[in-house]
């Protein structure tokens, strides 16, 4: 191809009209992104290492005001670097530099109506976005559909998760990022809904690449994508369905210009490690707002997951501050129906109760509104900001400091700026938030800074509502540290130390997967802020070790590194906290797998891990380096 062969642009030069290929490559040379019009039509390559991973694919966007992805031509370029360090204490890593070469690509069509394609290429990253500025007289613009594509090599095998049809589900509550996934299922594999599938989507090219496909910086003023069905050999950004939110709101986001897009990425590397330690979602972003509190990580117990809604009244409150205060957890969340069923006058005493044993409340509410036909309350309280506004008065009187929101309508622009609305009123008064029935957070660890957790995940609930979720409980802990959990916090609320998941652990649905298995989900699963699935109970029917493992495992991680496994099948993930590493590993093959530690695991660390399903056990590490899991079982190494 000519491409390679152009002159380099000189830095920060502008060039006019170059009707030609551009390159921007990243800083060590692997990932190279090449940028052209065809016929008209703007498009663009990615190769690692000389293989193509993203082929010809489309660029540009259809808007009320002009069409952006015909009769284009280049006019500009311009290149410059990023070189950015930050630190976090809610996502993979603390301490994070983010080193990218950049190129803004601007583009005009024949009507002069103009946009910049930007680009930022690290080493296994590349973000694309457009800016675009007013054009003319018009500062108003309705993007009604995109042509930004992925055209992956042909044979590569994709690992996938379908959007749900719109309103169905559980009170008409959907769509949710509930659904299972396609497991190295072939490239073209339909969707279950016929609606495409959600980010984060995984690939594995014949060539042995790996692709992890999402977007970042998504707030009140766009809405959140997804990837179409795959059509004419790529799979292109598809906007939300006009039936989300039971139709209120429009689908096509409405921006004020100048603009830009929310940040689409793609991770690429011939290993698992770029895959699982990128943190390309809160490198693209930047805090949208100071607190005056500083976001509180922490673990917590819950209720509802075993006992449900029966659960949710002052007695077995208490019992639950007690078993949090018991662990030396600093949370309890009170799930849906407390308002009927405890009151408010009750939640003031139990908050009391617990501010004495050094727990906080952490207090369920519907989103609400007219786009479901939620009855579990409280709700009215979070859709309007008057009411959510006294809402969290009272809240910060009575010493909450978080809350759970749940049933969102989906994706529309018009309900992302509602997750923005909550935490921005949520942040004045000193409340984190978490979401469940949710969308994927786009950024949002960074953006937000009370931002402390999304499920977005088919997560512990549905081990309890169904046989099945158990049966493959083992396979979902193998995509997740790849896939869903890379690109974003989960709230999972996880951790089962119940044999059979109801409140006597003697009927209900039946746990197929070791305790040891259980206590590696928790370093396996990240989420500053974990409800752990474990019970009063416990105490005294799961392994002691077990719940002195669960006593000590930490919820904010300095770093993370892959280790070993493959999505589907087996998982090893090591986190650090501190100078404690954790290295965890859960094996969902039928067969055994023997995997190798790390050297930063020393000889005397403790191993807990499952001799079979029924059987956990622990030991020290000694000379031999390597553990065995056997199906269904996990390990975790805990340094010292
Ligand atoms: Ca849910």
């Amino acid at each position: 191809m000519l491409k390679a062969l152009l002159t380099p642009l000189l830095l920060s030069a502008p060039v006019t009209i170059v009707q030609a290929a551009v390159t921007v490559t990243g800083p060590d040379g692997k990932l190279a992104v090449t940028t052209d019009i065809s016929d008209g039509k703007p498009q663009y390559t990615v190769t690692y290492d000389g293989k193509t991973v993203i082929g010809s694919s489309p660029l540009g966007f259809k808007s009320d005001v002009a069409d952006f992805s015909s009769s284009m031509t280049i006019t500009d370029t311009l290149r410059s670097s990023v070189d950015k360090r930050y630190t976090q204490d809610k996502i993979k890593h603390s301490d994070i530099t983010y080193r990218a070469n950049a190129l803004a690509v601007t583009m005009k069509n024949v009507d002069g109506n103009e946009m910049t394609v930007e680009w930022q290429v690290s080493d296994n990253d590349v973000a694309l976005r457009y800016a675009i500025p007013r054009q003319g007289e018009t500062g108003a613009m309705i993007v009604n559909e995109e042509s930004t594509g992925y055209r992956l090599p042909d044979d590569t095998r994709v690992f996938m998760t379908s959007q749900s049809d719109p309103m169905i589900g559980w009170k008409r509550t959907k769509p949710s990022y509930e659904e299972f996934y396609h497991v190295e299922a072939p490239l073209g594999t339909k969707s279950d809904y016929g609606h495409g599938f959600t980010f984060p989507a995984l690939f594995h090219t014949p060539d042995g690449i790996w692709v992890l496909l999402t977007e970042t910086d998504v707030d009140g003023y766009y809405c959140g994508s997804h990837l179409s069905d795959f059509h004419d050999g790529l799979y292109t950004i598809a906007y939300p369905m006009q039936e989300e939110n039971n139709g209120n709101g429009t689908a096509s986001p409405g921006i004020g210009l100048p603009h830009n897009t929310p940040w689409r990425t793609i991770t690429i590397a011939d290993n698992l490690a770029p895959i699982v330690e990128t943190t390309i979602p809160w490198n693209l972003v930047e805090p949208r707002y100071e607190t005056s509190r500083k976001a509180a990580p922490g673990r917590g117990t819950w209720s509802w997951i075993v006992w449900q809604d029966g659960s949710i009244n002052f007695d077995d409150q208490k019992t639950y501050i007690d078993f949090a205060a018991e662990m030396g957890y600093e949370n309890v969340l009170v799930d849906n129906w407390w308002d009927t069923n405890i009151g408010r006058d009750g939640i003031e005493r139990l908050a009391a109760y617990a501010a004495g044993k050094g727990v906080n409340l952490i207090m369920w509410y519907s989103s609400s509104g007219h786009w479901n036909d939620i009855v579990q309350g409280p709700t009215g309280k979070m859709d309007r900001p008057i009411a959510r506004k006294n809402e969290m008065k009272w809240l910060r009187e009575t010493g909450i400091k978080a809350i759970k929101v749940d049933f969102f309508g989906g994706d529309k622009q018009e309900t992302m700026r509602l997750y923005k609305d909550i935490l921005s009123d949520a942040a004045d008064y000193g409340i984190d938030v978490v979401f469940h029935g949710c969308t994927l957070p786009r950024g949002w660890e960074r953006m937000y800074p009370n931002f402390v957790g999304s499920e977005a995940v088919l997560a512990s609930e549905n081990l309890i509502f169904g046989q099945n979720h158990c049966d493959l409980e083992a396979v979902s802990a193998t995509l997740h540290p790849f896939i869903r959990n890379t690109a974003a916090i989960m709230e999972y609320g996880g951790t089962f130390l119940n044999r059979r998941l109801n409140r006597g652990n003697d009927g209900g649905t039946t746990r197929r997967t070791g305790d040891a298995f259980q206590l590696a989900t928790s370093v396996l699963f990240h989420n500053p802020v974990q409800n752990f699935a474990l019970t009063p109970g416990n105490l005294t029917d799961a392994p002691a070790e077990a719940i002195e493992f669960m006593k000590a495992v930490p919820t904010t991680w300095d770093e993370t590194r892959y280790i070993d496994g493959y999505p589907g099948k087996y998982a090893v993930i090591a986190r650090r906290n501190g100078d404690t590493w954790y290295v965890a590993g859960v094996n969902a093959m039928e067969t055994p797998v023997t995997v190798c530690l790390p050297g930063f695991i020393g000889d005397n660390a403790k191993i807990y891990y499952d001799k079979t399903t029924d059987r956990m056990a622990t030991r020290t590490v000694g000379k031999d380096r390597t553990v065995t899991i056997p199906s269904n079982c996990g390990f975790t190494a805990v340094s010292h």
